[in-house]
């Protein structure tokens, strides 16, 4: 089934206030394989608002409302709704009463605007809602449905889990969500889609999104369907296709990171890395630690930013800076070697470049870096060129040395050395 989700409330529309009952709605409605297709924000008007239920009642079956059901002037939906069906509103004294009782427990009199949280468009089931004055309320047109739900996440929240679920699950069938994430790096958004869009395009049953993300690419399969075998089988056979397509370039079919990837893999293997960082000062190490128990592989790592430590700290020969820069394979592969010595880890890390924007010249512009991974049995380096801005760079840099360790792995070391 499909639905859509209008979020009402001028305050929506501003800078300071971010409709977030629209997330939780849509989670709770995908796990029981309702799937959202549009989601309106509307401020507090009569004819916009009515516009945006009618079109949304046009398209399907259930949309679903939050907000705009205050005693106030600006709350509009019950009354909006109600226009839109052709259905009166009639005074619900159960409802009354209630919010009467309320203020009573506060030591207060009633309003006599809140009056208006008692008004129910005919036919419509109410939804109480013990945690605020505004009930929700449930209404059926044919075969259309529509629930209007309080705005404030922590009234809307449990409403919706004791009052709506259960009637959506009535009505719904044993349709339901199923999804893969894979992971990408290495590979842009674009190179990505060139590679898979034959294979997905196979697919009309399957919803595929490329996003990109700093650093990777990340693939969203989903489907909706009530056999769960066909599901899997599809999905398997997507993912297979896909693994063809992007050769190594995949590093993850459930969502981890790529620290999280690498983590396991040392872990599995009882390595240890260190890390010798000049342009990423620290973020590879930051990275490798923000998992816990890296303790058990990450031995250390150390920023040597000037020339002088680069020498000192990892043993790096001023001449070699001297006579290739900073910025070199050579360095790279020096720092690798000597953190890895130094620290006797199974990996060292060397990482050094230029994050701009300044530093940069014709030879070696901003975002050129150079990346060694050391080990017992030879080194890797790897120079590149990356795109962006200096956060952008350095953290694409920490995503390629990650890479690199993981790419050992894969190939179980047996990939060829650059240079010794
Ligand atoms: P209302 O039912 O329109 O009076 O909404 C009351 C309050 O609920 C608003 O002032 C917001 O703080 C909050 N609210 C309304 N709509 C949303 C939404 N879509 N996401 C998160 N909070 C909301
Ligand atoms: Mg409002």
């Amino acid at each position: 089934m499909k639905a859509e989700i209008i979020a009402v409330g001028s305050e929506l529309l501003t800078p300071d206030r971010l409709d977030t009952n629209s997330l939780f709605l849509t989670e709770e409605l995908n796990k029981i394989g309702i799937e959202v297709v549009r989601k309106t924000v509307v401020g507090d008007d009569h004819d916009l608002l009515s516009e945006a239920f009618r079109d949304a009642l046009n398209r399907v079956p259930l949309v679903i409302s939050s907000g705009g059901l205050g005693p106030t002037e600006d709350d509009l939906t019950r009354e909006t709704v109600a226009d839109l069906l052709g259905r009166k509103l009639r005074r619900n004294d159960d409802i009354l009463r209630y919010i009467e009782g309320r203020f009573r427990a506060l030591g207060r009199d009633m309003p006599q605007v809140n009056v208006r949280q008692a008004m129910v468009p005919e036919g419509a089931e109410i939804l109480e809602n013990p945690r605020g004055t505004a009930p929700g309320l449930w209404l059926e047109d044919g075969d259309r449905a529509i629930a209007l739900l309080p705005g404030p996440p922590r009234e809307l929240k449990p409403l919706f889990r004791e009052q709506v679920l259960p009637r959506l699950e009535r009505r719904a069938s044993g349709v339901r969500m199923f999804s893969r994430e894979l992971r990408v790096t290495g590979l842009g958004e674009s190179h990505v889609e060139q590679r898979i869009v034959g294979i997905y395009k196979r697919y009309a049953e399957v919803n595929t999104t490329i996003l990109a993300a700093p650093g990777e690419t990340q693939i969203h399969l989903r489907m909706w369907t009530g056999d769960a075998e066909h599901a899997k089988k599809t999905l398997d056979e997507i993912v297979s296709g896909f693994a063809i397509a992007l050769t190594d370039r995949i590093f993850s079919q459930n969502g981890s990171s790529l620290e999280e990837v690498i983590a396991e893999e040392l872990t599995l293997h009882n390595a240890t890395i260190s890390a010798a960082e000049s342009c990423t000062g620290g973020l590879l190490a930051q990275r490798l630690t923000s998992i816990a128990g890296s303790s058990s592989y990450f031995l250390g790592g150390l920023v040597c930013y000037s020339n002088e430590l680069k020498t000192a700290w990892v043993g790096v020969p001023a001449e070699l800076i001297q006579a290739k820069g900073a910025v070199s394979p050579e360095v790279a592969i020096a720092l690798a070697d000597g953190i890895r010595r130094r620290v006797g880890s199974t990996f060292g890390v060397g990482i050094t470049g230029i994050a701009g924007p300044g530093g940069g010249s014709e030879e070696k512009p901003v975002g050129t870096v150079h990346i060694a991974l050391s080990h017992a049995g030879g080194v890797k380096e790897r120079g590149v060129r990356f795109p962006g801005d200096r956060e952008n760079i350095r953290w694409q840099a920490s995503q390629l040395a990650l890479d690199m360790v993981r790419v050992h792995f894969l190939y179980n070391g047996k990939q060829l050395p650059t240079r010794a």
